[in-house]
């Protein structure tokens, strides 16, 4: 995945153009502002946190929301899928190093959040999601890998768990040797990120 945050919509198709399938977007604003210029061979996942009450700005229109960390907001999108006739596929976000300002739920609660989402006929599971501290122990990518195989073995109803959502510019390296199925990828691409234009 080609992680876009504050990159301009003519580098983003240019990147496109280039075989790019897969964009990534975190913040909810800033997407809505720049989606309609997108090259439509693309998919969008959403990858930020996001709010509940801002689920339905998105819900026609990325093909997975990666950042699911309570029922409420599974249910929101539940609610929002079904308005617009699909399922949405999703990741659980897990904290996986335990920091106290990210977001994610703990490594602990994965099982029992996803045992609640696959009751929810218009999400499907497809996996995890992390995003593992910088600097973090190989050990936290091994813990995250073991996490996955744990969901996967369960086979939960509407699922197909499918996603390790793991590894950034800095780390996927790492993700991948521990089992990342999917990385996000955004300053080695674009280079490093002006805030400047996109608050
Ligand atoms: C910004 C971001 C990335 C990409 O980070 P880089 O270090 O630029 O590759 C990946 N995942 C999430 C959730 C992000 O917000």
């Amino acid at each position: 995945m080609a992680v876009t945050k504050t990159v301009d919509p003519d580098k983003i198709n240019f990147a496109v153009d280039e075989g790019v399938t897969l964009l990534g977007e975190n913040r909810v604003q800033e997407y809505l502002s720049k989606k309609d210029s997108y090259d439509s061979s693309a998919e969008v996942h959403f990858i930020g946190h996001l709010q509940t009450n801002k689920v339905k700005y998105i819900a026609d229109s990325v093909t997975m929301i990666q950042s699911v960390d309570s029922f409420k907001l599974a249910a929101e999108i539940d609610r929002q899928a079904k308005k617009h006739g699909r399922v949405m596929d999703v990741l659980i976000e897990v904290n996986i190093g335990e920091e106290l300002s990210k977001s994610g739920i703990e490594a602990a609660d994965m099982l029992g959040l996803a045992e609640q989402i696959s009751e929810l006929e218009n999400l499907r599971l497809r996996g995890l999601m992390a995003i593992p501290p910088i600097g973090a122990e190989e050990h936290i990518y091994a813990e995250m890998r073991e996490l996955y195989e744990e969901l996967r073995g369960k086979a939960l109803p509407n699922s197909l768990t499918d996603t390790l959502s793991m590894g950034m510019s800095g780390d996927y390296e790492l993700a991948v040797k521990h089992g990342s199925t999917l990385v996000r990828i955004g300053s080695a691409l674009f280079g490093a990120r002006d805030y400047s234009q996109h608050k």
